[in-house]
């Protein structure tokens, strides 16, 4: 998708710290970290947010939740989390390419 940011960066246009990859999904450092653990799981296809998710996309969304274990699995630190996807403006969705917020850490307190 032009113009958009997590197309970019999953194309290495942009750079990012990347923390996982695979076929269908890249985890990436969120560049403003609200928690001490802040990464953001999203799709390597471009969807907008949830509800333009499609039937054919349903190996996909699973395959996020899947990412969400595995990082979990993968840092002691990070064995209680914490899946945030602001879907639309009015909920805060600033990036209109889907993603989950991966929050781990001492100080979740939001
Ligand atoms: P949203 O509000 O759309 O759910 O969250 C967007 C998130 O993307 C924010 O937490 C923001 O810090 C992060 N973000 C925005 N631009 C970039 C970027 O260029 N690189 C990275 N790594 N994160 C970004
Ligand atoms: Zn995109």
């Amino acid at each position: 998708m032009v113009n958009c940011i997590f197309c970019k960066i999953i194309a290495k246009e942009l750079p990012a710290k990347v923390i996982a990859e695979n076929d269908t999904t890249i985890v990436i450092q969120d560049i403003a970290p609200k928690t001490p653990i802040h990464y953001l799981i999203i799709p390597k296809k471009h969807v907008a947010d949830i509800t333009q998710l499609q039937t054919e996309d349903k190996n996909i969304a699973a395959d996020l939740l899947f990412m969400a274990k595995q990082l979990s699995e993968q840092n002691p630190e990070a064995r209680d989390f914490r899946l945030i996807a602001n879907n639309g403006s009015g909920a805060g969705q600033v990036v209109f390419h889907l993603h989950f917020h991966f929050c781990a850490g001492k100080t979740l307190s939001f």
